[in-house]
């Protein structure tokens, strides 16, 4: 009992401690997630400058993902889960699949890994509406499984043509299925992250830099200063890539 108090205690000081990391100096201390998730949905509305031309792209393919009835993920979610942000983003972060906060509002990144993700947003000094999020997967494997490659090959092409219509200038791979997914490889994701790689969204398209990092959910399954440490210096690097101010921390 006296052991199981103390882990408790433990995860909590890790998650403030997490949040704080994420969050300090950039005057969201003391704020709440409810507030924060007020925010984002606000600066989601009114972020980033917008192309007619690649919104009205964006909608076909959310028309397209929102009708598509391709694998079975189709018959068990409740939503399908496009993804959103600004058709002109300069960057564009691609995590894995909708769980089930995702499926529910049929919007990418709003449960607690998505929390952490709008916090590093943040302390990047950007909206969460000047990016764009979305995922490999567009529907929700059932009780968060792993893709399975049909599941993939079948989706992928949402992605590719989200990828080409945006036209980012960087991707950022969130966790291991994402970076593999894009990059063809099977390489770890702790070989993968921390360097750019080039990402082609189609034969024809010019390649588009992609940074692996960490996804948020291992981020706060696996707690260390290690690894907050190794996911901000990626995102120092997309920020100096891009030619924008790295915020101190
Ligand atoms: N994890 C993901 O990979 N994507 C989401 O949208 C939410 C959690």
């Amino acid at each position: 009992m006296e052991k199981k108090d103390t882990d408790i205690n433990k995860v909590v000081r890790q998650h403030a401690e997490m949040d704080m990391f994420f969050t300090g100096g950039f005057g969201l201390k003391g704020e709440s997630d409810e507030s924060l998730q007020a925010d984002s949905a606000l600066k989601f509305e009114t972020g980033g400058a917008m192309s007619t031309e690649s919104s009205t792209g964006l909608k076909e393919i959310t028309d397209e993902v929102n009708k598509c009835r391709q694998c079975e993920l189709s018959d068990s979610r409740k939503n399908a889960v496009p993804g959103e942000g600004s058709p002109s983003a300069r960057i564009a972060f691609v995590g894995e699949a909708p769980g089930a906060d995702e499926d529910a509002q049929a919007r990418p990144f709003v449960g607690r890994a998505g929390k952490l993700l709008d916090k590093i947003i943040i302390a990047m000094g950007l909206k969460r509406g000047d990016v764009y999020i979305c995922n490999i997967l567009k529907c929700r494997p059932p009780d968060n499984r792993d893709p399975k490659p049909d599941e993939i090959t079948k989706c992928l092409p949402f992605l590719q043509q989200q990828l080409e219509t945006i036209g980012p200038e960087i991707i950022v791979a969130l966790g291991a299925h994402a970076a593999r997914t894009l990059l063809e490889t099977n390489k770890p994701i702790g070989q993968l992250r921390g360097k750019f790689h080039e990402y082609y969204p189609s034969m024809t398209a010019k390649p588009i830099k992609l940074m692996a990092t960490y996804h948020p959910a291992y981020l706060l399954r696996s707690y260390s200063p290690e690894n907050r440490r190794k996911v901000w210096e990626d995102m120092q690097k997309v920020l100096t890539e891009l030619g924008m101010e790295v915020p101190s921390r």
